[in-house]
């Protein structure tokens, strides 16, 4: 499933690939992925520009002077520049300069939508700040968590805490900071609070930064690739040794998604 990184992988292979681009008109091939797609993307975008690729959170924005376009992943979602279709292709974005843009999902777990100029598309509405803004801070955790009893490691996935972390790197940012998943979120100290901002920032950077270094492959593969594998210290590891201390790294579910954290290095 793509991870923030791997989404803003996504956004910058596609903005070296089509920004300023013409969309000439775009093909729907079904009518919903996870949800019924706007039957009207077809006739609200025709011949325009694409002015700008941006990412919230997990959701790509292609902005056009006619309107945005919305994007989830979802879970096994591409976006890639084809001479060719294939399936699982259910939409494709044809460019005034003969190229296709085309999204292929086969699980169809992704979002394709349409945001009117000047609206504020009911997806973003309630997302908290992003994990490498300026407005998440030790503060705004301070707040946010004062009131919360659950899991430090639930909250943080809990998108209106802060928006794009996922299961994955909610996990690798506890490991980081040396804190428990399990910790109760309003329990944290404000040296942990501030260690966690910093934890989750930067492996969401390092992470990105892998990324960049897929972008020549993805431009070479014309959009195809942006889904990478790194190396993790925690995640999927249960059982395993810790790569610090050598101990065991044990296993559970908290808020219904499988976590691993090391006893040893994490209180
Ligand atoms: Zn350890």
């Amino acid at each position: 499933m793509p991870e923030l990184p791997e989404v803003e992988t996504v956004r910058r292979g596609l903005e070296a690939l089509v920004l300023g681009a013409v969309i000439r008109r775009i093909a729907l091939h079904r009518a919903d992925l996870r949800r019924p797609m706007p039957l009207d993307l077809e006739s609200r975008i025709v011949d325009q520009p694409i002015t700008a690729l941006r990412r919230r959170a997990k959701y790509l924005l292609l902005d056009t002077p006619a309107g945005t376009i919305l994007s989830h992943l979802g879970m096994t979602g591409t976006w890639r520049v084809a001479e060719a279709e294939r399936s699982h292709d259910h939409a494709t974005l044809h460019l005034a300069d003969g190229r296709r843009l085309v999204y292929r999902d086969p699980r169809r777990f992704g979002i394709l939508d349409f945001v009117a100029p000047g609206a504020v598309s009911p997806d973003l509405a309630d997302l908290g700040p992003e994990p490498l803004g300026n407005d998440f801070t030790p503060e705004h955790l301070r707040q946010v968590l004062a009131a919360r009893r659950q899991a430090i490691k639930a909250v943080l996935l809990d998108q209106t805490v802060v928006s794009g972390v996922g299961n994955i790197y909610a996990q690798e940012a506890c490991f980081r900071a040396g804190i428990r998943p399990q910790r109760p979120a309003n329990r944290l100290r404000p040296a942990e609070r501030e260690r966690l901002v910093t934890e989750v920032r930067a492996v969401l950077a390092e992470a990105i930064t892998a990324g960049g270094s897929t972008i020549s492959d993805f431009r070479q593969a014309g959009g195809d690739a942006g889904y990478f594998q790194h190396t993790f210290t925690v995640y999927d590891r249960a059982g395993q040794s810790c790569r610090t201390c050598g101990g065991e790294l044990k296993g559970a579910t908290i808020a219904g998604r499988s976590t691993v954290w090391c006893p040893t290095c994490q209180r």
